[in-house]
């Protein structure tokens, strides 16, 4: 039988999770709408925005960044 120790250890484990993952989940997106495009400072259409939380290029950009990664093998 888990005494009140115990379960306010489990409890505060629980609580320290929880605040880890949304805070994993904050520096994932920053937390911030990117209206423009953090490379160029082209809008982002809020289409994209949406398809894509926490988005920071436009397209554009996107798709140069990928074509840079491709050349790199990955
Ligand atoms: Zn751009």
């Amino acid at each position: 039988m888990a005494d009140e120790a115990d379960r306010a250890q489990e409890r505060e484990e629980q609580q320290r999770a929880d605040a880890l993952a949304a805070q994993a989940r904050r520096s994932q997106t920053d937390g911030v709408e990117h209206e423009f495009c953090t490379k160029c400072e082209d809008p982002i259409p809020p289409a994209r925005r949406v398809a894509l939380p926490g988005v920071e290029l436009c397209v554009e950009c996107a798709e140069r960044g990928e074509r840079t990664n491709k050349l790199r093998g990955r």
